[in-house]
């Protein structure tokens, strides 16, 4: 019999769970209290719940965790990239990025990633599966653990795959990251990045949820577009915008386009005007992203000749938008020293 993992539930998952099994409902609270805030992933340790009860657990149901394999430190900016090991032997990473008062942990939904967009390393690796509940909030926990609760300030959908693409598994670990009784975070402090699934936006924006949402816009042309991130040709831009237009009214948030800066492709005075176009629609921000290269993953054809926009440009195109009025932030490229850069996860080891 396979185990019931109890990281997979939600708070109200865990508490039918527990009811059937003959308990009253606080106890998933409890239990939640030891995952959560105590960060005990261990049956045994949990001594208010009562002992036949814990026991009837430990043959019924287990609290996976991932494995950690490495934990890499960026000497230069401070980045930390954790290697994980799930227990089919795949890997997946997790990075921490303080910045001043906040630290960011960016996380990964996905083994691999089946959008397959130019730029991105994780991309080339293609896609294996979904990572599950458990293992997408075990991110947040086994950091959380090594870093003291607190010190973890924002959580980041950034890391490998399509949240969106996971979306059962996405919102359920959101559900568990703001629930009501371990306010582990709030609403505002989550961001879920995605290329643009629009129904899924909508659905997002019907969950009640209402975190922050960022589309990776990169082009403000269906044509550019379609080659940066094949994606595009099943979902044109104008469906995004529209379910993001959808977003911004439902939830009352502002969303955030990031945009990498690719040499001559999407950084003339052409894309300005794009952009303002674009941001006039709906209530928004413009994080410009330097490109990090994944020169180093040996891309071909068309990725082979994507290079990053000299910065002095960059601080040109982000005062061009400003004086257009566009609120514009030139996003700091953390971790490339030890590929723990945005766009540069993929694990090289074959598993075996
Ligand atoms: N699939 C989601 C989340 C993962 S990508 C999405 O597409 O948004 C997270 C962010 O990293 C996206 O904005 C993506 O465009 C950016 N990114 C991907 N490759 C990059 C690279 N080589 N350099 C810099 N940013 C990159």
């Amino acid at each position: 019999m396979t185990k019931t993992n109890i990281k997979n539930f939600t708070l109200e998952k865990l508490r039918d769970y527990v009811v059937k099994n003959g308990q009253h409902k606080y106890r998933a609270d409890q239990i939640f209290n030891w995952l959560y805030n105590h960060l005990s992933f261990d049956f045994s340790e949990m001594e208010n719940l009562p002992k036949s009860f814990r026991e009837k657990l430990s043959r019924e149901a287990e609290i996976q965790t991932l494995r950690l394999v490495n934990k890499i430190d960026s000497p230069i900016t401070g980045t930390t990239k954790f290697l994980f090991e799930t227990w089919d032997g795949n890997k997946i990473e997790a990075v921490v990025i303080p910045e001043g008062k906040r630290t960011t942990l960016c996380i990964s939904t996905q083994i691999g990633c089946p959008l397959n967009c130019k730029f991105c390393a994780t991309g080339l690796m293609g896609f294996t599966r979904n990572l599950t509940v458990g293992e997408i909030v075990d991110q947040y926990l086994l950091t959380a653990k090594e870093y003291g609760k607190k010190v973890i300030t924002n959580i980041v959908f950034m890391g490998m795959g399509e949240p969106l693409l996971n979306y059962e598994a996405t919102i359920d670990s959101i559900k568990n990251f703001t629930n009501e009784l371990t306010k582990t975070l709030s609403r505002n402090r989550i961001t879920v990045s995605t290329a643009g699934i629009p129904d899924k936006i909508r659905a997002l924006a019907d969950s009640g949820l209402r975190v922050k949402v960022a589309l990776s816009l990169h082009s403000t042309f269906d044509e550019v577009r379609n080659k940066l991130m094949p994606i595009n040709k099943k979902y044109p831009l104008e469906e995004n915008i529209e379910a993001l237009k959808y977003y911004a009214k439902k939830t009352g948030t502002r969303i955030t386009f990031e945009y990498l800066m690719l040499d001559g492709i999407n950084d003339r005075d052409e894309n300005v005007k794009g952009l303002a176009r674009l941001t006039s629609k709906l209530p928004s921000k413009i994080n410009l992203i330097p490109f990090n290269s994944i020169a180093h993953m040996n891309p071909g054809g068309f990725a082979s000749k994507l290079a990053p926009t000299p910065f002095p440009k960059i601080h040109e195109f982000a005062n061009k938008l400003r004086n257009k009025n566009i609120t514009v932030i030139i996003r700091n490229s953390q971790g490339d020293d030890i590929a723990a850069a945005c766009g540069q996860l993929a694990i090289k080891e074959k598993k075996h």
